[in-house]
C-alpha cells in the first residue's frame, strides 16, 4: 500500500536555498534584504516549483522573522502554496552539545536556535512519519534525523547543482510510508548513482 498523503517538505533558508552577506561576492548579487546581498542557489526556481507538485511546502529559518518574511517574498511565487513561515521564534534554544564536547567548555556562545519537528506537529501540521526537514546545518536539526535530509552548504558558487539533485531525490519519496524509515545519509550520493545507470 502506498501513502497517499502529500509530504511536507520544510525548508531551510540561508546556505540551503540562498547565501546572504554583508560583503559581496566577486559578482553582482540577485537582491538586496536588510542590508545583506542575498545569492540564490542556482535552480531554485525549478526546484520550487517542482516541489510543490508532489509536496506541502513550508520554510522554517532560524535567522529572525522579519528577514525570513522579507527573503521569502522575494524568492517564492506570490501565489505559491506555503503552508507556514517560521522564524527564530518558533525555534528553541538549546546547548550545542558537540560544539561543548570539542571546546571541552561550556557557555553562551554554545546556545543555538534549533528546530524541533514535534512542534510541527503539535501545532497541526501532519505527522512526524510524513514530513522532511531540509537544512544545511545538522545540529539545528538534532532532534528531527529520521526526518532530516543535509545539503551541502551553499556560499554563493555559481556551478552548484545541489537543487537539481534534491529534487530528483525528493522525487524517490513521493510515496514512501514513513519517511523515518527510510536511510537519507547518503542521498546525494545515491542519486547520483540512480541518473548514472
Ligand atoms: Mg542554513
Amino acid at each position: 500500500m502506498t501513502n497517499t498523503r502529500k509530504k511536507l517538505v520544510i525548508l531551510d533558508l540561508d546556505e540551503t536555498l540562498i547565501h546572504a552577506t554583508k560583503e559581496p561576492l566577486d559578482r553582482v548579487w540577485d537582491f538586496e534584504v536588510y542590508g545583506y546581498k542575498v545569492y540564490k542557489r542556482p535552480g531554485l526556481e525549478e526546484f520550487l516549483l517542482s516541489l510543490t507538485k508532489h509536496f506541502e511546502v513550508a520554510v522554517w529559518s532560524s535567522a529572525s522573522d522579519e528577514y525570513v518574511e522579507a527573503i521569502v517574498k522575494v524568492i517564492f511565487p506570490a501565489d505559491y502554496p506555503l503552508k507556514f513561515v517560521w522564524g527564530r521564534s518558533k525555534c528553541t534554544l538549546q546547548l550545542n552539545k558537540k560544539a561543548v564536547e570539542e571546546s571541552g567548555y561550556s557557555d553562551y556562545s554554545h546556545l543555538n536556535y534549533v528546530k524541533m519537528l514535534k512542534k510541527v506537529h503539535q501545532l497541526g501540521f501532519g505527522d512526524l512519519d510524513n514530513m522532511l526537514i531540509v537544512d544545511d546545518t545538522p545540529h539545528k536539526s538534532q532532534h528531527n534525523y529520521g526526518n532530516a535530509i543535509y545539503p551541502s552548504v551553499f556560499m554563493g558558487d555559481r556551478g552548484d547543482n545541489e537543487l537539481l539533485w534534491l529534487d530528483r531525490y525528493l522525487g524517490t519519496l513521493i510515496d514512501a510510508k514513513n519517511i523515518r524509515k527510510i536511510e537519507k545519509r547518503f542521498w546525494r550520493k545515491e542519486i547520483i548513482e540512480k541518473f548514472k545507470s
